[in-house]
């Protein structure tokens, strides 16, 4: 089975459903409140889970009850949590509202997330065990370089989803095999407002890229080779929320898999199709057999 180490957040989304988001100093009556856990790096180790590999997570959570329910999502989707600590203090929230234009106001408070910092006794470890790392930017750098520099020591794959955008250091580049950003973040890291420059503008700082472009499909460009377009399964989408963790979980287990890139990216592509004709964001994530379905 492939193993998948990932590096990276978990967040508990606490999401409020109102007409109409309050000004300063206003006080408005909303309709409905949700807890639903997330965090970039917990909805990529539950993608790679469902998509068949076998899933370390690496990170923090408090020791708060949020801290237990993101621990518990996780298992429950079959990812090893023994390198995920409980750390004094609370875990890292994101406080979301959301309008009836579909609108939303966010403030992440990192929690827990903040304390991954470096890695811990064990981390290297499991990250040299893996087939891939993937990593993401919810954390604070200086430990997204170091995961990235361990794999690279051990001869492991590492793909980084650059979000939330910001400038990446060079250190982090020359340690990253696959950088796989979504448009606007390929747009932000290049300053390209095209995807196909900014794709080949970013070559120049990583061997590999996947821009992915939404309903669109995606785009893949490899130093030496011609690039690929690969287009995305034409479906309903209720809920594109997590389609981006999705497909960059996927995309980890076929790679790990030893599929040729286009299929790997279809694949991806596949399971990505998926998640987006169900609401939710990782309980929207497939299973195996179901991206099976929807690739064949
Ligand atoms: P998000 O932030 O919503 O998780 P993202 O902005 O990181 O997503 P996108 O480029 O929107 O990433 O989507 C990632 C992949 O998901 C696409 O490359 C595509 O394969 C799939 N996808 C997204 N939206 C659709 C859609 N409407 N129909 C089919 N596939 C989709």
């Amino acid at each position: 089975m492939t193993h998948i180490a990932v590096l990276g957040s978990l967040n508990m989304d606490l999401v409020t459903y109102v007409a109409r988001a309050p000004q300063r100093g206003e006080t408005v009556t909303g309709r409905e409140f949700r807890t639903v856990p997330g965090g970039k790096g917990s909805n990529q180790a539950i993608a790679a889970a469902r998509a068949g590999a076998t899933v370390s997570m690496i990170g923090a959570v408090g020791n708060d009850a949020f801290g237990q329910r993101l621990r518990d999502t996780l298992e429950h989707s079959g990812v090893d949590t023994d390198s995920l600590r409980t750390v004094e203090g609370p875990s890292g929230t994101a406080h979301i509202v959301v309008d009836d234009e579909g609108g939303n106001a966010i403030v992440v408070i990192p929690g827990a997330n903040g304390t991954v910092d470096h890695l811990s006794p064990g981390d290297e470890g499991v990250i040299a065990s893996a087939d891939a790392l993937l990593l993401q930017l919810e954390i604070p750098q200086a430990a997204v370089v170091a995961g990235a520099e361990a794999a690279r020591r051990h001869g492991v794959r590492t793909i980084l989803t650059p979000s939330p955008a910001q400038s990446l250091p060079p250190e982090l580049l020359a340690a990253t095999d696959l950088l796989v950003p979504n448009e606007y973040e390929a747009v932000v890291l290049t300053d390209r407002a095209d995807p196909r420059d900014a794709a080949a503008a970013l070559l120049d700082l990583v061997p590999e890229v996947v821009v992915t472009l939404g309903a669109a499909g995606c785009l893949y460009l490899s130093r030496g080779a011609e690039p690929l377009v690969v287009p995305a399964p034409q479906v309903t989408a209720v809920d594109s929320t997590g389609a981006g963790d999705t497909f960059a979980g996927a995309l980890a287990v076929a790679l790990g898999e030893e599929k040729p890139v286009r299929e790997a990216l279809s694949w991806a592509a596949a399971a990505a199709a998926i998640s987006v004709q169900r609401a939710g964001t990782s309980a929207a994530m497939p299973y195996r057999p179901e991206i099976e379905a929807q690739y064949s």
